[in-house]
């Protein structure tokens, strides 16, 4: 099974946490040169690859305007994934983009919310409401779309479990059927770092995280990965490869590709990218020991965890069982995954791994 990725480059206005990279641009000239080049990349790929999946993320896939994005999503009518996601912000979409990106063939939405808290959207920078998020969704469900993801934050500055609560009851009164939440990072750089605001208690990031596992299984949504919590079938098949060590090769500026044992990222700058295509500005081939780690940690992001080759075991032997003695790792034959404890410190126990 294999994927492409579609990294958008524009955005409206740069969230105050946000380190991804894109451009502020309304520009329609560069707009269009950049899915000129992008076509050009797309027709470039190899004659036999044939993603099951694509997902067209960014940047924001949806600031373009209406007749930009008729103009241009036709180029990816050659492809005929199975499953074909787009990321939508809230303060970018209209019934007319949603369904002509339904039209399009897309069939599942990521909707950017992040938080229905006026405090939380205003200390993240975003440039919509609550209510615009609200009536996204429900604009989102009436062109059609039947798999649709709410993509919420936890851990903002000044946000406390209520108010945490009150965002889940939100997001599960729309009746999503998946749901991606995410901690907070302070990113170097952004402005969030920089501002160095008063930042949650870890104790208190737990409990949230810990509520939010709970009030997401009672609502019926199965916990699949870290951040990723789905109704049964509607798991994010396409971030699902990135998981399992799957093949992908991703299209844009700064877009990343895995395949063929082969690791590279396209060029971070969107003016080089229209002028010269797709330069590679990091390229690695790893070898099979420095595979097999990723697989590993990648695989261990997943709740049902990975099966271990036996040249793994034998190598990480010792550090499974002392993981396991400290109640972080389960191990059952093979099998190994995450211990519940240790998913909200998934990074210091990857750190053991790698
Ligand atoms: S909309 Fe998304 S990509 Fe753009 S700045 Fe905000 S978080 Fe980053």
């Amino acid at each position: 099974m294999s994927g492409l990725y579609i990294h958008i480059p524009f955005c409206v206005r740069k969230c105050d946490y946000c380190a991804f990279y894109s451009e502020v641009s309304n520009d329609r000239k560069k707009q269009a040169q950049f899915f000129q080049a992008l076509e050009k990349e797309l027709n470039s790929l190899p004659p036999d690859f044939s993603p099951e999946t694509i997902f067209i993320g960014g940047g924001t896939p949806t600031a373009p305007d209406f007749q930009t994005l008729a103009e241009f999503f036709p180029i990816f009518g050659k492809f005929n994934p199975q499953e074909f996601s787009v990321e939508a912000n809230p303060g970018t979409v209209d019934e007319a983009k949603l369904s002509l990106l339904r039209k399009s063939g897309l069939n599942r939405l990521s909707i950017g919310v992040q938080s229905f808290d006026f405090q939380c959207l205003e200390t993240l920078g975003r440039i919509h409401s609550a209510e615009q998020a609200e009536t996204a969704f429900r604009m989102a469900r009436a062109a059609g779309f039947d798999n649709i993801s709410i993509d919420l934050m936890f851990g903002t500055p000044g946000q406390t479990l209520a108010m945490l609560d009150a965002d889940l009851t939100r997001a599960l009164e729309l009746g999503p059927e998946h749901i991606a939440i995410y901690n907070l990072m302070y990113e170097e750089g952004t402005p969030l770092a920089e501002r160095n605001p008063v930042r949650l208690d870890e104790e208190l990031e737990r409990e949230m995280y810990d509520h939010i596992r709970k009030r997401l299984a009672d609502a019926g949504f199965v916990h699949y990965e870290i951040s990723n919590f789905a109704k049964p079938g509607f798991e994010c098949r396409h971030n699902l490869l990135y998981w399992t060590g799957g093949e992908y090769i991703g299209c844009g500026p700064a877009a990343h590709s895995h395949w063929q044992g082969t690791r590279w990222a396209n060029v971070s700058d969107l003016d080089d990218y229209c002028t010269n295509g797709p330069r590679r500005e990091f390229e690695e081939t790893l070898d099979s020991d420095a595979k097999e780690r990723e697989t590993l940690v990648m695989g261990l992001r997943l709740l049902d965890g990975v099966e271990v080759s036996s040249k793994v075991w034998k190598k990480q032997q010792e550090t499974f069982q002392a993981l396991e003695k400290a109640g972080l790792l389960v191990i059952e034959g093979r099998r190994v995954w995450l211990s519940g404890d240790a998913l909200f410190v998934s990074d210091a126990v990857f750190a053991e791994l790698v």
